[in-house]
């Protein structure tokens, strides 16, 4: 009886040690399955959120070149997931500068095992252009680069957005030229000795508002974007051409051109002004006054600008279709 009991006891105590083992291997399988459950939630929602940022992670390893890239960075060279990449193949999607630029910093941050950063312009195997942020840390084994890993971001639409803004800021969106505050900011350089110029010259369309009556302001703005062509075309070595007011523009010249060869210029754009204008099925005749300063050692941005308003002035009080040099 006592060993029937023992066995009994041997039975139960081995049947509730397979219980227990069976939970703890199904509590196992069941942390298993989470942990795979929660791996794939985390890789989906991984996914998702860089294909939402347009992001990519990349790695290399540099014993042999070999790189590995996230779906982020296929797509965003528009090349098929999966399919064998090198860095040969990669960089030639690169354009000229940027792949300069890339393995510029690319070699300075595996000489000096540290990270680098740079925005570069890249070609798609379909041919759009885009531009990336490149992101890249060196890992190193004994002070030795082994492996460089990053991100790659689309940044396309941010970049046009900053440059639109940049060019909203400095440039006049009619005529293309440099706007009033491109011209103020080349005045301040002048005064904060950071700039040099040789002559100003302020040039004002003669009789602009009778145009505009006479022709509507569509046709006024026609003429405008002539002036400012032939403009440019008169002042090829100028060092900057602006739109500074509704029909008033200014010249900059280098302080390496002589008085002379400025006043020539200034003849030259007069007479530029001068041929007929045909735009919009209309011909119609333009003209300018021109005001000329030549810059002087002593003399403020403004007091410059002043000269070369008063000359414009006499140009204008001398029948207009003329230019005038202010005389100190
Ligand atoms: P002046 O010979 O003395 O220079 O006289 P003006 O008729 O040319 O007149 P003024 O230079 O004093 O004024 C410039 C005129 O240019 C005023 C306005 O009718 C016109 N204007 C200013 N901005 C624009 C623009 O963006 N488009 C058009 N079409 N006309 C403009
Ligand atoms: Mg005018």
């Amino acid at each position: 009886m006592a060993t029937t009991i023992a066995a009994l006891a041997g039975e139960v105590l081995a049947q509730a040690a397979i219980a227990q083992q069976r939970r703890r291997i199904a509590a196992q399988a069941r942390t298993i399955a989470d942990y795979d459950a929660l791996e794939e939630q985390r890789r989906s929602l991984f996914d998702r959120a860089s294909a939402t940022a347009s992001i990519g992670i990349w790695q290399c390893n540099l014993a042999d070149n070999s790189l590995s890239w996230t779906n982020g960075v296929y797509d965003l060279f528009e090349i098929a997931r999966d399919t064998p990449i090198t860095r040969e193949t990669t960089m030639a999607l690169y354009s000229e500068s940027s792949r300069r630029e890339m393995e510029a910093a690319r070699a300075q941050a595996i000489a000096t095992c540290s990270d680098f950063s740079l925005d570069c312009e890249i070609i798609t195997t379909t041919g759009k252009r885009r531009w990336m942020r490149l992101t890249g840390a060196v890992e190193s084994r004994d002070g030795v680069a082994h492996r460089i890993f990053g991100m790659k971001q689309d940044i396309t639409e941010e970049k046009l957005l900053a440059d639109r803004t940049r060019y909203l800021a400095e440039f006049d969106v009619m005529t293309g030229l440099a706007n009033r505050g491109q011209f103020q900011a080349r005045l301040a350089a002048l005064d904060e000795g950071r700039k040099r110029i040789g002559t100003m010259l302020l040039v004002d369309l003669d009789g602009f508002k009778q145009v505009n009556d006479t022709y509507g302001h569509a046709l006024g703005d026609e003429c405008l974007k002539e002036a400012a062509i032939r403009l440019l075309e008169s002042c090829g070595g100028a060092d900057l051409v602006a739109r500074i007011g509704g029909d008033e523009f200014a010249v900059l010249l280098d302080a390496d051109m002589s008085p002379g060869d400025a006043r020539i210029l200034a003849g030259n754009i007069v007479e530029a002004m001068r041929r007929p204008v045909t735009r919009l099925d209309q011909t119609l005749h333009l003209g300018a006054s021109v005001g000329v300063a030549h810059y002087r050692a002593g003399i403020s941005a403004e007091d410059l600008f002043r000269q070369a308003d008063t000359a414009l002035y006499a140009a204008k009080a001398a029948g207009r279709d003329t230019s005038r040099t202010f005389a100190a």
